[in-house]
Order: C-alpha cells, then sequence, then structure tokens
C-alpha cells in the first residue's frame, strides 16, 4: 500500500534529524521509500508560545504492512531520535504522522487516517504537494493538489536552503571513483564531496558538466587508458576507489546465463580492479602517497548458497585477496584496503522480495538494511589521513552480520 506521512522537527538540527529518519526509514526491511519533499520551514501552530521554528515535509513509501504497524515503526523511529510524549504540541525533536494510507479511512483510538486536520493545514500540504500531488483524500474526494489549491496563499512557508555544511577530512586531497552515478559509487562520490576532496567520477555514459571519464570497465583497451586518464583530468589523485562492478542483479543482466554474468562479472569487478590497482598504484608509489579502496562482500569469506552467491563469492572473494596482496605491494607509500558491504540497499535491494526482506532482518543483527551511505562513511574514514596506520584491510559493513 502507497502511504504519505509528514515529518517534522523543531528542536535541534532539525535538517539533520529529518534527514537521518528518512535514512532510517530507508533501512527498514519492507519499506521503500518513494519519494521525499524538501524540507520546509514553518511557524509553530498550537501548542505553548515560544517554541522555535518548524522544518516540515512530506514523503511517499510503499509498505507491506497494516497503517497499525506502520505507525508503530513511525513512533519506534521517533523514540529512537529521542522524542518524548509530553505536552500536546509541544516542541519535538521528530515527528512522523500517518496522512494517508491509500484510499482506507480509519478511525481507532489511536489511529485516525486521513490525518485529521491534514487538509487544513498549508505546511502539510504544501510538501505533499511534491511528493503526491495525485493521492486522494478519501473523504473530501479532492487530490493533495486541489486541497492545497483550496487553500489561501501562505508566503510564510518556505523552502529551506541546505547551508553547506562540509567537514573537511578530505579537504585538498583529489579523488577517482569508478562507478559512481548509482548505489554506492554515487554515495561515496557524495561524501568524498562532503569532506571537501575533489571527485572525478566515472560511469558508462557521459555526464557533462562534470568532472568524469566515460567507459566501459568490461573494454580491456578501455581499462589501459583510464588511469592516464583520470589522472590528467584529476591533475593527479590522492585517492582511488574501485567500486565499479556489473550488475547482474537487475535489467537485462538478470536474464544471462551462468556463464556470461561470469564473465562480465571477472571482466568488470576483477579484472579491472585489479589492472587500475596496479597501473593507479605504480604512479602513486612514484609520488610517494596515496590512498586505494576496493569494494568486496561480506559475505564472500562464508559464502552463500545459489548462483549469485557462487558468483560474487568467487569474484568478491579474489578482490579481497587481491587487495591485501596490494597492500603488501605498494607499502609504504600507499595504503590499499576494502570495504565490504553486507546487505545494503541499492537497485536491488529496494525491489527485493518480502522474503529477501525478511532473511535480511534475520541476517543482520542490527535489523534494518545498510544504506550506500553507511559504506561510504567508512570509504571516507579508509581514505582520510585519520586512518593513516591502516592498509591491507578488509572492513565490514554489515550490520554485525555473523554467521
Ligand atoms: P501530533 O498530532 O502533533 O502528531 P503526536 O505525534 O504526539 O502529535 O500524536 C499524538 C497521537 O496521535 C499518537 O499517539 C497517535 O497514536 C495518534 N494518531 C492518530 N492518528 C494519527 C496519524 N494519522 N498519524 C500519527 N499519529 C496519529
Ligand atoms: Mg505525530
Amino acid at each position: 500500500m502507497l502511504y504519505a506521512l509528514a515529518a517534522g522537527a523543531n528542536l535541534g538540527d532539525r535538517a539533520a534529524t529529518l534527514d537521518a529518519a528518512v535514512r532510517r526509514l530507508r533501512a527498514e526491511p519492507g519499506v521503500r521509500v518513494v519519494a521525499v519533499s524538501r524540507w520546509f520551514e514553518t511557524a509553530p501552530v498550537g501548542g505553548p508560545g515560544g517554541q522555535p521554528a518548524y522544518l516540515n515535509g512530506a514523503l511517499t513509501v510503499e509498505a507491506a504492512r497494516s497503517p497499525e504497524d506502520l505507525l508503530a515503526l513511525l513512533h519506534r523511529v521517533e523514540h529512537e531520535f529521542g522524542r518524548v510524549r509530553t505536552v500536546v504540541d509541544g516542541p519535538r525533536t521528530l515527528d512522523l504522522d500517518v496522512l494517508l494510507a491509500g484510499d482506507c479511512v480509519i478511525h481507532t483510538p489511536t489511529l485516525t487516517v486521513p490525518h485529521p486536520r491534514l487538509h487544513e493545514r498549508g505546511f502539510v500540504l504544501v510538501p505533499l504537494a511534491e511528493v503526491a500531488p495525485d493521492m486522494v483524500h478519501p473523504v473530501i474526494g479532492k487530490t493533495v493538489r486541489e486541497l492545497l489549491a483550496d487553500l489561501p496563499p501562505d508566503d510564510t512557508i518556505v523552502p529551506w536552503a541546505e547551508p553547506r555544511v562540509s567537514g573537511n577530512s578530505l579537504r585538498g586531497l583529489n579523488a577517482f571513483v569508478t562507478g559512481s552515478t548509482a548505489g554506492i559509487g554515487a554515495a561515496i562520490r557524495a561524501a568524498f564531496l562532503a569532506e571537501g576532496a575533489c571527485v572525478v567520477g566515472h560511469g558508462r555514459r557521459e555526464r557533462p558538466g562534470e568532472p568524469h571519464v566515460s567507459g566501459d570497465l568490461a573494454d580491456g583497451a578501455f581499462v589501459e587508458r583510464l588511469p592516464g586518464l583520470a589522472w590528467e583530468v584529476a591533475g593527479g589523485l590522492d585517492i582511488v576507489v574501485l567500486n565499479a562492478g556489473a550488475d547482474t542483479l537487475t535489467g537485462p543482466a538478470a536474464q544471462w546465463d551462468f556463464s556470461r554474468k561470469l564473465d562480465e562479472l571477472l571482466a568488470v569487478d576483477l579484472r579491472s580492479t585489479m589492472l587500475l590497482g596496479r597501473a593507479f598504484g605504480e604512479r602513486m608509489k612514484s609520488r610517494r602517497s596515496g590512498v586505494i579502496l576496493t569494494v568486496g562482500w561480506d559475505q564472500a569469506e562464508l559464502g552463500m548458497e545459489g548462483d549469485s552467491g557462487q558468483l560474487f563469492a568467487a569474484v568478491k572473494g579474489a578482490v579481497m585477496a587481491f587487495t591485501r596482496s596490494l597492500a603488501l605491494s605498494l607499502a609504504p607509500a600507499v595504503r590499499v584496503n576494502c570495504v565490504a558491504p553486507g546487505w545494503v540497499r541499492t537497485a536491488w535491494g529496494e525491489t527485493a522480495s518480502a522474503t529477501w526482506q525478511e532473511r535480511v532482518r534475520r541476517e543482520t543483527p542490527l535489523g534494518v538494511w545498510g544504506l550506500p551511505e553507511d559504506v561510504a562513511a567508512a570509504a571516507v574514514w579508509l581514505a582520510s589521513p585519520a586512518a593513516r596506520f591502516v592498509t591491507g584491510q578488509t572492513v565490514r559493513v554489515n550490520g554485525g552480520a555473523v554467521r
């Protein structure tokens, strides 16, 4: 069922709280966040006087659970963010409400859906219209867009401009990330930029307007050219992340037979990582510093049943083994480490079946999906000078999975 939710905060670092709450929902097995509005700054309505302004937003999520169960999850998340229910309409670090639940109409002591004041509140309807303009209020029989048009315009509801807060743990460093246009690679690129690095990206398609090198890593000639190209575009490199991996789980490649998948994974995930690691490593070694990161797979060492388990265990296991040998070869000038994600929610995880969602919950002690950002946070640390004494390691970002 498609739900529309409201998120609000008026204490602490409001945007950071709302962003973190969205990440928490994205990590919940069986819940898929479909769209998230911008945050809007709004004056508090009701409650004790003198409250700070709110940030409000709306999101749509697809969830195979009842409205009561979803509300229980929202309360759990509010609680995790330190919300204590005291006064009605009082200040709160985080408020998550169910606005709409498909076309359900619910009146119980704990849950009223559609949210009773939804249609009267600009600070709810403005963000909601960004993510679900065509959802229909099942009692009033109007769309969100129509409900908003019925309200007088309110210029006190303004989009909140993100101050460019950024860390500086990678300030002044040049980085190159392969496969940076989606999933974990995109998260690493974003996290590096936020930490002050200059980042050159890579993908199969061109990206006009940003520092980027395009080409297919299954193409041996391109792999040979790439180190020189990337080095030149970046003006020298301090950090190289060999993240690119063939997606054989979603899209047309999911239909390929085993041996074709194997060839593609060997070429993209293993062969290019080895050749690029060696070539970038030599360049870094000759200028006596650098960091190389590879991306492995948490389950490679323990094994996983099925075709994909066999393929990834062999290929990513080889990447992890290669990483250790490259680290020995390039020390002490260059550090080489591997991040090994466990159940991380990339393209496949977004749409994986209920059985897989349950399995993720069961096999991950922390009980949620990892997010690409979680892997990126480890990559930032490994790439930064803070990890100067760390090389040849595989860092598992896996929610504690041990089997
Ligand atoms: P607010 O009305 O500002 O969201 P709270 O978050 O403290 O205030 O909610 C008070 C109660 O409202 C909760 O305990 C919850 O059970 C109940 N409630 C009823 N309908 C809803 C809904 N659609 N979404 C969220 N909470 C709801
Ligand atoms: Mg609430």
